[in-house]
């Protein structure tokens, strides 16, 4: 069987995908753009899931924090279809498939729980619709959950920022941040029992400051020069350079009790590894 990725391009989605086959898995990838071992979403709505699709992931999205693109509702609309849908598209095609995949993962963000300088949120945590990207994960999580009803496990991954030097926060900005996933599974055992929400963060809670300290100390540069709040809501719109400049204590409780092993659970070991090579 092989497993059906959206989004397989991306930044997490191409490491995902070499994981897939560096452990002899089938991946093939839902994207805009054809190419060898390559679906388009169209093929997907009208043809339904390739046969022999043993799980799908959801890795599709628009890159919200993309600097050359300005805040506009369009773009805004763009941000919220590229996941919404293509979720809604995939969750659709295991509805209708004769042979359903054994799992539908689908990814989310923390930016589902309030920012706040207290509140310490796990996956029990009942998420609140605060603003747009509150809206757009709660909808994001939603869309994925009917095949759930037909027996197909469903795993929601709510993901901190992905710290890596190919993509992402780190590739785009150099910017401290709130929180940096761990990394890839570790020992890759399979799970046959994992369901629900997941919180995809290290285990580790560092502040913005923290970050910046670590990964400048990691790049043998002096500390970063703290950017001015002013000088990101001008950059981003306020409602997007919220993500930069706010942060949630997120812990992954759950993901943890499933006996998850972090390759980088600390935020040296990662910083460490982005600059490494
Ligand atoms: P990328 O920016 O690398 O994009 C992933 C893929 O989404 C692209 O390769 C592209 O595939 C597809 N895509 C982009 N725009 C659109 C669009 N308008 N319509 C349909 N498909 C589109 O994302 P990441 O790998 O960084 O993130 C993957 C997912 O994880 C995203 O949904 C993101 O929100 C979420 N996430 C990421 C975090 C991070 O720190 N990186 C943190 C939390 C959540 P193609 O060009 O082949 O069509």
């Amino acid at each position: 069987g092989s497993v059906l990725v959206g989004g397989g391009s991306g930044f997490i989605g191409t490491a995902f995908s070499q994981l897939l086959r560096s452990k002899g898995y089938g991946v093939l990838i839902v994207s805009r753009m054809p190419g060898p071992q390559r679906i388009s979403w169209t093929d997907l709505v009208e043809n339904g899931l390739p046969a022999n699709t043993m799980a799908v992931v959801n890795l599709a999205g628009q890159n919200v924090l993309d600097p050359t693109r300005r805040w506009t509702p369009g773009f805004k609309q763009n941000v919220w279809n590229s996941r919404v849908n293509t979720t809604q598209s995939l969750a659709q095609a295991i509805l209708k498939a004769q042979n359903k995949p054994k799992v539908f993962v689908t990814i989310s963000g923390v930016g589902i729980y309030q920012p706040s300088s207290t509140a310490e949120y796990n996956e029990d945590s009942q998420g609140k619709k605060f603003d747009f990207l509150s809206e757009l994960c709660y909808e994001w999580e939603n869309v994925g959950k009917m095949p759930a009803h037909l027996g197909v496990r469903h795993v929601i991954i709510r993901s901190g920022v992905v710290l890596g030097k190919k993509g992402g926060m780190i590739r785009h900005l150099y910017l401290p941040f709130y929180l940096g996933l761990g990394g890839p599974v570790g020992k890759g055992d399979q799970k046959e029992d994992v369901r629900g929400v997941l919180n995809g963060v290290a285990p580790q809670i560092v502040t913005n400051k923290e970050f910046a300290k670590t990964f400048a100390k990691a790049l043998w540069r002096p500390a970063l020069i703290p950017i001015p709040e002013y000088a990101l809501n001008l950059a981003f719109s306020e409602e997007r350079a919220k993500m930069m400049t706010e942060g949630q204590k997120v812990v992954p409780k759950r993901t943890l009790a499933y006996g998850f092993q972090y390759k980088y659970p600390n935020i040296e070991s990662a910083c460490r590894e982005i600059v490494k090579s």
